[in-house]
């Protein structure tokens, strides 16, 4: 038995997974394969010899005649990627409900059907490439929670010295240039030694968990709070002259010494110095300012620890 050539390719057009279609220049159906009834629920019958925006008064009407317009009149290729429009026809997908993706995703190619070097219609092809979409996001999305990771100290989940100090050199310059006010506020957890000899590290580590929560409790949305080092952190705050910063400071380290910390059934008492320290006519860098931070809080634990002092 011999097949014609003919009928096998109308049966490839009807099994192909992905959707054809064919258009005249008056944008009216003239063929719609089996794909495009799957997906749309409209069979080749009820579109066929009809305008395309009949049944699918939805579709960008401007931008499609556009594109075809110009298949037509240049008689090359046209292409449109889900990037730059996730779907043209309301098609559901085949993927378990997906954040973000509502309906499929799809790739649009516009070929040109000639016939003696005249446009006679137009082949529009329908691919869905919601697979790859979800991989792009999912893609997206790793490297979003890496950036955060990447900013962030592991132990107590704020911001790392590398961000805190990106973050200082980026507002220092704002103040250099706009001038306004801006402090900073070094802290140290005092005879922490101690506390890791005496409990041991795994509660030393989950005092500095505690201390750090109770300190991000307390400070402004607009302010960067990160570890500096070991069991010291440090506090920027835009917009804020040293006074108030210090009234800041004695607020964190209220927070920090007025009740202990409990862990694993016994209270560790702890306190910490606070130095600050606010940029002025005369501090030429952020680094500066970090040094007189460190030299008040110095002074404060040369005066006895569990205060704060300011710089100068
Ligand atoms: P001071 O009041 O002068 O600050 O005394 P200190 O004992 O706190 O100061 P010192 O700098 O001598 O000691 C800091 C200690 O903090 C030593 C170090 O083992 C401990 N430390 C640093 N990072 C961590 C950490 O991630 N976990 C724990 N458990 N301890 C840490
Ligand atoms: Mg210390
Ligand atoms: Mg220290």
């Amino acid at each position: 038995m011999s097949v014609s050539v003919d009928s096998l390719s109308d049966l490839v057009v009807e099994r192909v997974g992905f959707g054809i279609f064919v258009l005249d220049r008056e944008m009216n159906v003239l063929m719609w394969n089996r794909f495009m009834q799957d997906h749309s629920g409209l069979s080749s019958e009820q579109v066929v010899g009809k305008s395309l925006f009949t049944h699918f008064p939805e579709l960008p009407r401007v931008w499609f005649s556009r594109k075809l317009e110009s298949v037509f009149q240049l008689g090359s290729f046209a292409f449109s990627s889900w990037e730059q429009r996730p779907y043209l026809f309301r098609f559901d997908h085949d993927r378990p409900i997906t954040g973000g993706v509502d309906f499929m995703q799809q790739d649009v190619t516009f070929m040109p059907l000639t016939r003696d070097r005249e446009v006679v219609a137009v082949c529009v092809t329908i691919s869905d490439v919601t697979h790859v979409s979800i991989v792009q996001r999912e893609r997206e999305e790793a490297v979003a929670k890496l950036q955060e990771y990447a900013d962030r100290d592991g132990l107590t989940g704020i911001a790392n010295r590398r961000f805190f100090e990106a973050h200082l050199r980026d507002e220092f310059t704002r103040w250099q240039r706009y001038g306004g006010d801006m402090s900073m506020l070094l802290f140290d957890l005092d005879h922490f030694k101690k506390i890791n000899d005496q409990f041991g590290h795994g509660v030393g580590d989950t005092v500095l968990r505690v201390m750090a929560q109770r300190v991000a409790g307390v400070v402004r949305a607009q302010d960067t709070f990160g570890r500096f080092g070991g069991e010291e952190f440090a506090l920027l705050l835009p917009c804020t002259p040293l006074a108030d910063a210090m009234r800041v400071a004695e607020k964190i380290r209220g927070v920090i010494a007025d009740t202990p910390v409990e862990v694993q059934g016994t209270s560790v008492p702890v306190t910490a110095s606070v130095g600050g320290a606010g940029a002025r006519v005369g501090v030429p860098a952020y680094d500066v300012l970090i040094n007189e931070a460190d030299a008040a809080l110095y002074s404060a634990k040369r005066q006895g620890r569990n205060r704060s002092v300011s710089f100068g």
